[in-house]
């Protein structure tokens, strides 16, 4: 069993990555810089998928919510075409590469438009409202095989946060919070879809083995919070108070107004055909994710 991940030098790549050796797999990666255990997306292009590999995940795509860089039209085109067009390039090498069994490409769930009433599905129609669900749709779409590659199962995992101690949004947090500085975002009151990343890298892992995986399924946890009961749990994680919340003002200074969605407004998301699919998670509750991220010191 050999995988190959596109960003797989990345937060969740490098998770994965390790999921997988543990469980057997050999893994290679795409990434941008060469190197070893690892081809580019140039020699992607021009070679192929390398012989012997049986799965492919796609984890590429620039930081949105970097904060050094600017919400500028070249960086927006950066972190569109960093996703759609990887996305697009592995599913060309894959209707050539008869070897590969599953596609698994792992998006966001920027396509679920905020709403207090519904908790969507993976059923539930979604469209492109803004430039985050616009991308996601997009994105979806580049990553769809086309119905004459008949050897390859394709998987769309929809993820929340991940949460993992070395990476993205916990890493983010970890200082004020340990300072007892932390707190919510904005009201606090907007919906946080997450997942801890063991269970995005098991998900992964059952959509690369399970025959009966395919089409979209959402990687969140079942327990939907607010971002501010995420917080509380994380900071009673840390034992630390939870008092002080960044004012929404200050969210979108920092990251205008495109990106502060992402962090400001979220959709109740169930992970319904995941767990249909027989699927447990490791950690369904906020509870019991951060105490896990904070446990390893
Ligand atoms: P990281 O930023 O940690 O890693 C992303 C990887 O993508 C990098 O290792 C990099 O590989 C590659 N990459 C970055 N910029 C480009 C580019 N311009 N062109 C091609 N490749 C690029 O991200 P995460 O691991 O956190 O996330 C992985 C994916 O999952 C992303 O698409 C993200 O949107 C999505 N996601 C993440 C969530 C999270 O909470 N972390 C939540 C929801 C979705 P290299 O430098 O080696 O080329």
């Amino acid at each position: 069993r050999h995988a190959l991940i596109g960003g797989g030098t990345g937060f969740i790549g490098k998770g994965l990555n390790k999921h997988l050796i543990k469980n057997g797999y050999d893994v290679t990666v795409i990434s941008r810089m060469p190197g070893l255990k690892r081809i580019t997306w140039l020699e992607l292009e021009r070679n192929g998928i390398p012989n012997g590999i049986t799965a492919v995940v796609n984890l590429a795509g620039q930081n949105v919510l970097d904060p050094s860089r600017r919400w500028t039209d070249g960086f927006k085109q950066n972190v569109w075409t960093s996703r759609v067009n990887t996305s697009a390039a592995l599913v060309k090498a894959i209707a050539d590469a008869p070897q590969v069994k599953a596609f698994v490409n792992v998006s966001g769930v920027s396509h679920y438009k905020p709403d207090d009433k519904h908790i969507y599905t993976e059923s539930d129609p979604v469209e492109g409202f803004d430039f985050m669900s616009k991308l996601c749709l997009e994105w979806e779409k580049a990553a769809t095989l086309p119905g004459n590659v008949k050897h390859c199962r394709g998987v769309k995992i929809r993820t929340g946060v991940v949460i993992g101690r070395t990476g993205g949004m916990i890493q983010n947090i970890w200082l004020p919070f340990q300072l007892g500085l932390g707190g919510p975002l904005g009201s606090g009151k907007q919906i946080l879809p997450w997942i801890h990343l063991y269970d995005l890298c098991q998900l992964v892992q059952s959509s690369i083995e399970n025959d009966k995986i395919e089409g979209v399924m959402n990687g969140v946890a079942p327990e939907i919070v607010t971002n501010g009961q995420f917080s509380k749990a994380f900071a009673s994680a840390l034992r630390r108070p939870c008092l002080f919340a960044v004012p929404e003002f200050v969210v979108q200074a920092l990251f205008g107004k495109d990106r502060s969605a992402l962090l400001l407004s979220g959709a109740k998301v169930q992970p319904k055909r995941t767990l249909e699919s027989g699927f447990k998670f490791k950690y369904p509750t906020a509870k019991e994710a951060c105490l896990e991220v904070v446990q390893k010191n």
